[in-house]
């Protein structure tokens, strides 16, 4: 099993039905258990592992509102990890960007997505403490791909029909080169 085989078996791949699941919030009494901090390091490890930029829990199996980010997706710090928990979008801007979307449970696939250019999100810190902040631009990308998988859905879901069968044909046809049977 060479490296990127190892990597890739620990995240979930479309069409796993695992990824349309509908996560549930971390409760009060998991904030600080062993358990919760060893499940945020296993994610940081993957991220860091994929050079990916997030990852949500359901990537992962499990179906909980959790999600991990690269550290320079929202500072300069290259080398940490974020993570945050149940977190809910409470404002969003009129502007839309678009952008080049990938996720680690469509590797070798880009899909061209519109997103809001900034949005307020609530959520609670790794201690269970309730923020909010903005994120936007590129930050605000990352975080709406992220919650999305925290409610059932992907990022080809914002296609056209047409469009998300060539797309998903596509992903079926490379994945079926790289794992031959
Ligand atoms: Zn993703």
């Amino acid at each position: 099993m060479n490296k990127e085989n190892e990597n890739t078996s620990h995240v979930i791949l479309y069409p796993n039905e695992m990824l349309r699941s509908q996560c549930v919030d971390v409760s009060k009494e998991e904030f600080g258990s062993d358990e919760f901090g060893k499940f945020l390091d296993y994610m940081g490890h993957i991220v860091v592992s994929h050079r990916a930029v997030g990852l949500a829990a359901p990537q992962v199996g499990v179906n909980k509102n959790i999600l991990v980010f690269a550290g320079q997706i929202f500072s300069n710090e290259e080398n940490k990890i974020f993570a945050l928990a149940n977190p809910k979008i409470i404002v969003k801007s009129d502007k839309l960007i678009s952008s080049n979307e990938g996720c680690l449970s469509f590797p070798g696939i880009t899909v061209k997505r519109r997103r809001h250019e900034s949005v307020t999100v609530n959520f609670s810190d790794t201690d269970g403490a309730e923020r909010t902040q903005q994120f936007s631009g590129f930050a605000g990308i990352v975080i709406q791909h992220e919650i999305d998988h925290l409610n059932g859905k992907l990022h080809v879901d914002g296609l056209s029909k047409e469009k998300k069968k060539q797309v998903t044909r596509k992903f079926k046809k490379l994945i079926k080169e790289t794992y031959p049977a």
